[in-house]
């Protein structure tokens, strides 16, 4: 204070007076402030200080401000008026607010506008102190008690999630924890490795006021050090929580004008680097740790349902492809096996399983009997009424002998218009009866096609097992049976001995 100025001896005996009254006093003159000793101490300033205006608004607190600003213009309007006002003021030394009472009054001197005033610390004010320190801590309960009840919520939702809506559901968690944090985006990135190199790409996003974004847009594999500082930190399994403005210029670059804060949290799968979820906000203040640990934890639950959808997914298709194999190896099965304009064994799988009974029938010495079948004049039938008629008289003929014969008797298409079929554990009598029966089954029931019946017969030539007999010797023994059944007359059974 430039007290020769202003003052006579006896007003300094009188000032300290004020000072020992535990006031301190402060002057403004054309908006530059100097505080006294004691002015200086009540904000935590060593000595006598000289302040700009606006240094000074700047250490009241931001509720008082305006108020502190008002009665300051209103003291200044005229020369002679007086002022009061309390106000939460820094102490920059002890970084709290405390309460002080300012009084001044303006005067002119020398033509300019000059306020004195004194300042006082409240004391009176502590219990309002208390009380704002109180209902901050409040606050700060029921905050930390929102975020948490958000990442309860997702692990509700993600728990009941239906697969079938898993991409709905998904955007519903990111949009639940952005509406609790206040976020302009939340967003997934998954990694992967492409020709060595590892790569991120975005497979969710949340962004406020966009339609909603799912899944299968996101197609740009980005390699993860094209980001400077952010691969670093999430190896390191640390969180990335800047102002944007302290980001490099590459990862501004993936984040809307107008963002200022984010966050990136990385996600292990085991030890590996599965991806990270990215959260922003407009506001520049960075995430609390109250904030962060819930953005962690709601990021930790939403990759695990992801990583697990994806397993599920993988393995419903493992599943399909399975099924769909199997069904095509039991076609094929079936094609190698049947005759497919008939649907009877063809040739080669009659060859193939007459081995087994007639190895029993030698083995137990019991009767096996191969018939060898001949539809008659057959040629003529295609000639007559066309081929398609002759494919329509041949299945017409194996349906009958699959009725006629037993389920257990071995009977095939042995090619052509030939059938061949295998008698076990039955006497000879019984066979000859059996084939009969068949003989005249097809030769009593002509094919109808195209509304014209066509008769058919067959001739049959059947042969008994005997020592060391093949199945093709008994065939070709059957075989002389049907050349005499033709020789006959055809339409009749003839048993080669
Ligand atoms: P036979 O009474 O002496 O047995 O006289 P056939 O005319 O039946 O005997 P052949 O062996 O001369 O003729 C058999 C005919 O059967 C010849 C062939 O065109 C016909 N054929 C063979 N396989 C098929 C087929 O899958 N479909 C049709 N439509 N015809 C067939
Ligand atoms: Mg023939
Ligand atoms: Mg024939």
């Amino acid at each position: 204070m430039q007290s020769d100025e202003l003052f006579s001896n006896r007003i300094l005996a009188l000032l300290d007076v004020i000072n020992a009254n535990g006031l301190g006093l402060w002057e403004m003159s054309d908006k530059t402030v100097t505080l006294d000793h004691k002015t200086s101490e009540l904000v935590g300033l060593e000595e006598n200080n000289q302040f700009e205006l606006q240094d000074l608004l700047n250490l009241v607190h931001e509720e008082d401000r305006m108020e502190f600003k008002n009665t300051l213009e209103g003291i200044t309007e005229n020369p002679g008026k007086n002022g009061m006002v309390e106000c939460r003021v820094l102490n920059k030394k002890e970084k709290n607010y405390s309460w002080i009472r300012f009084m001044g009054k303006s005067y002119l001197n020398k033509g300019n506008m000059v306020v004195l005033g004194t300042s006082q610390i409240i004391e009176g004010r502590a219990l309002d102190l208390f009380n704002t320190m109180i209902e901050n801590i409040t606050q700060e309960l029921n905050r930390k008690d929102e975020l948490n009840k958000c990442v309860f919520d997702i692990t509700e939702i993600l728990l009941n999630a239906d697969e079938t809506v898993f991409e709905q559901t998904f955007q519903n968690c990111l949009e639940i924890i952005a509406q609790a944090v206040g976020l302009s985006r939340a967003y997934v990135y998954k990694n992967h490795m492409i020709e060595g190199t590892l790569c991120s790409t975005e497979i969710h996003e949340w962004s406020e006021g966009a339609e909603s974004t799912l899944g299968e847009e996101f197609t740009t594999d980005i390699p993860l050090y094209s980001w400077p500082g952010l691969e670093e930190a999430l190896n390191e399994g640390k969180n990335y929580n800047k102002y944007v403005k302290n980001t490099s210029p590459e990862i501004q670059e993936m984040i809307p004008k107008g963002t200022g804060t984010v966050l990136f949290a990385p996600i292990f799968l085991k030890d590996l680097l599965w991806g990270f979820v990215g959260y922003e906000r407009t506001a520049e203040k960075l995430f609390n740790s109250d904030e962060e640990a819930a953005l962690c934890s709601a990021g930790l639950l939403m990759a695990n349902s992801l990583i697990r959808n994806d397993l599920n997914k993988n393995l419903y298709l493992a599943v399909d492809k399975i099924n769909t194999t199997t069904i095509k190896a039991e076609v094929l099965e079936k094609f190698a096996y049947t005759d497919a304009l008939t649907g009877l064994y063809n040739r080669r799988h009659f060859m193939e399983l007459a081995q087994a009974p007639l190895e029993k029938a030698r083995r137990f010495s019991t009767p096996c009997y191969a018939a060898i079948m001949d539809l008659d004049f057959f040629k003529k039938v295609n000639d007559t009424y066309g081929h398609l008629a002759g494919d329509e008289v041949l299945k017409n003929a194996a349906t009958i002998m699959k009725n006629t014969l037993r389920s257990y008797d071995l009977l095939a298409r042995y090619g052509g218009e030939e059938f061949v079929v295998l008698v076990s554990d039955t006497a000879k009598e019984d066979v000859l009866n059996l084939l009969d029966r068949l003989r005249e089954a097809i030769s009593a029931s002509p094919c109808v096609h195209n509304c014209i019946k066509i008769p058919c017969s067959v001739s049959i030539g059947v042969s008994a097992n005997f020592p060391g007999c093949t199945i093709e010797s008994l065939i070709d023994k059957a075989d002389k049976g049907l050349y005499k059944a033709k020789e006959n007359g055809r339409n009749q059974v003839v048993f080669f001995e």
